[in-house]
């Protein structure tokens, strides 16, 4: 039996403090220690739930500083649990250099699930909840950040991005440059807090009436994109994105049509069979 001290990775509330579960109130009052990206943010949660719990900070600039003095601790046999300011850590927050060396060096790292930015927003927005890429926080950069949209573009899949106040509007505005105007957008604003509001929408009536009601400008954002494939399923579509037509027609110039068939389903996620079909369908015409 391991007499090491366990790491919990803990999640707390993104907006309504009631969201916290009842197993994370008691892993945070039973841990040795709580390790916190603010420490004063968290003092919030904490106090209102009257944990009394010794904190220490773990955030991006001291996270490896910190490796060797929590590997102590559990080596001694005490339990730490982290948390963020909000949500899950690791998702878009501090954790993964500490969970991915304890994880390979044996500790054991036990998770106390809940709230998240990203589910919650998907759950509410409407659009296809069978598969998703999550991108978080898109590059700051106008460059890299138009490159990675572009990227963006054609995944079989609803797109999850988190995004800044200060930049939702040049977002918007990149998303419908970039992937057309009526590309359909769920804006899922202060969710659980007392301005909530769910927006879905094509970008540019989105961008129309965020310009209106300019208070739908402020607060935290989760921007969840339509797939270019609007039934975000895996084949199974009639439609086929002209990009995936082209790139199909040209490598059956020079491959025999099972192989460019397999090549495009790989890339694009539409069926082998129906590319395949499409292929003989033209030859025949
Ligand atoms: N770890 C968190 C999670 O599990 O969702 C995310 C942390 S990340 C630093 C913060 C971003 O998450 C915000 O900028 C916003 O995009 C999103 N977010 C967090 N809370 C939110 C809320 N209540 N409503 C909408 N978006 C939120």
């Amino acid at each position: 039996m391991s007499l090491k001290g366990v790491l919990y990775i803990v999640s707390t509330p993104i907006g309504n403090l009631r969201d916290i579960t009842l197993r994370a109130i008691d892993t945070l009052k039973e841990v040795d220690w709580i390790a916190a990206e603010d420490t004063r943010h968290s003092t919030k949660l904490l106090d209102h739930f009257s944990i009394r719990t010794p904190v220490f900070s773990l955030h991006e600039h001291n996270e490896s500083a910190r490796l060797n003095h929590i590997k102590s601790l559990l080596d001694e046999g005490k339990s730490i649990a982290l948390i963020s300011d909000a949500g899950t850590p690791l998702i878009s927050d501090p954790g993964y250099f500490l969970v991915s060396t304890l994880r390979q060096e044996g500790y054991e790292i036990l998770t106390v699930p809940g709230a998240s930015a990203l589910i919650a927003g998907l759950s509410v927005s409407g659009l296809p909840s069978n598969r998703f890429y999550f991108e978080g926080f898109l590059p700051v950069k106008s460059k890299q950040r138009r490159e990675r949209l572009l990227q963006l573009k054609n995944v079989d899949a609803t797109v999850i991005c988190y995004e800044a106040p200060h930049r939702i509007m040049d977002l918007l505005q990149e998303i419908s440059d970039l992937m057309g105007g009526d590309r359909r957008v769920c804006i899922a604003r202060e969710l659980t807090k007392k301005f909530e509001t769910v927006k879905l929408s094509g970008v540019d009536d989105l961008i129309a009436m965020m310009n209106v009601d300019h208070q739908q400008q402020k607060g935290e954002f989760v921007v969840i994109i339509e797939s270019a494939n609007k039934d975000g399923k895996k084949g199974g579509d009639n439609e086929i994105a002209p990009e995936t037509m082209q790139l199909l027609k040209q490598l059956a110039d020079f491959l025999p049509p099972k192989k460019a068939a397999q090549l495009v389903s790989d890339f694009s996620g539409v069926s082998k069979k129906q590319l395949y079909d499409l292929l003989l369908k033209l030859k025949n015409q």
